[in-house]
């Protein structure tokens, strides 16, 4: 009896927590991103116009992963395409926007060598690791190395999530570095998460708390907010929820042209090209689907913007 009585508040926990599921980090929040709200038709109305931005894609690292994982198998779209699992080549990337006045921020953080010659000592446990085909990855500039041949230091990180291999860079990253992060990111709960916590929160662990993006509803309806990151009109953060529940696509004026960078809302050049969502990691499907659309209708609008997807180009 005695054993009942313990076990059985245990178990309905554990049930709870199954359920429930939790959050990808319980990493602090800290105070409210820079930026200010804008909308659709504002970044819409400059998007045509040369921007000041100098920003590079650094494809940091090779790697290979389940197709399945890439892309929705089960949409219709890839069910009538034949579309199969298979092991597909992706890149880890990190992108260095320079600004002329604000300085050096990343999206997204590439790899650090750090990772790979260590996972256990930065937090990734064996299923991880096992999951994640460390063996398959192949590192062409880490993120030391990239942060090493940039002019100036790191003024902040600009996440597109929060997933493993978009915050792999971060045991090279400063202490002091600002993060900032979509609306909900580290504080929505699915059951997903429970596998990838313990994880993320040794990846950014003594690193600065999270700021998230201010958003506010599009007047336009387009999107569900739209962030003036240096509240000049050169770089835009777009809510884009859905492959996780604060996903944020950026849409950046470059002395070159315009450059979206659509993070894991589209993962590969087939699921953009066909408009079908990430696959099994993606949180919430329908709002994912919802987001890329979005996304491809600005980008039919603006025909000049240049597309980098979240894992290849
Ligand atoms: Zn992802």
């Amino acid at each position: 009896m005695k054993t009942n009585h313990i076990t059985l508040p245990i178990l309905s926990c554990a049930l709870v927590l199954l359920l429930q599921g939790c959050t990808l980090t319980s990493h602090p929040l800290g105070k409210p991103a820079i930026g200010k709200p804008s909308s659709s038709a504002e970044m819409e109305r400059l998007i045509d116009q040369p921007g000041p931005i100098q920003l590079e894609t650094i494809n940091s690292a090779d790697w290979s992963e389940s197709l399945a994982d890439l892309v929705n198998l089960k949409s219709p779209v890839a069910i009538q395409a034949e579309l199969r699992d298979r092991d597909e080549p992706i890149q880890i990337y990190a992108h260095l926007l320079k600004h002329p006045q604000r300085g050096n921020y990343l999206v997204d953080t590439g790899m650090s060598r750090k990772l790979v010659d260590d996972p256990g000592k930065e937090g990734l446990n064996w299923a991880i690791q096992k999951v994640m085909h460390l063996e398959k990855l192949h590192i062409n500039k880490s993120t030391a190395e990239i942060l090493q041949g940039m002019d100036g230091k790191l003024s902040g990180v600009f996440f597109t999530h929060l997933h493993i291999d978009h915050i792999s860079g971060m045991p090279d990253i400063q202490n002091d570095v600002p993060l900032y992060i979509g609306a909900s990111e580290s504080t929505e709960t699915n059951f997903k998460n429970m596998f990838v916590r313990g994880a993320s929160d040794q990846l950014l662990k003594d690193k600065q708390s999270l700021q998230e993006w201010r958003f506010q509803p599009d007047p336009q309806n387009k999107f569900e907010g739209i962030i003036d990151v240096f509240e000049d009109g050169s770089v835009f953060a777009i809510s884009v929820p859905g492959h996780t529940p604060g996903s944020v696509a950026f849409l950046i004026r470059t002395t070159l042209g315009p450059v979206l960078l659509t993070g894991d809302t589209c993962i590969t050049r087939w699921g953009w090209e066909h408009t079908v969502e990430p696959g099994d990691f993606t949180a919430d499907h329908e709002r994912n689907l919802k987001s890329l659309k979005s996304l491809k209708e600005l980008v039919a609008s603006h025909p000049q913007i240049e597309v980098r997807l979240g894992h290849q180009l």
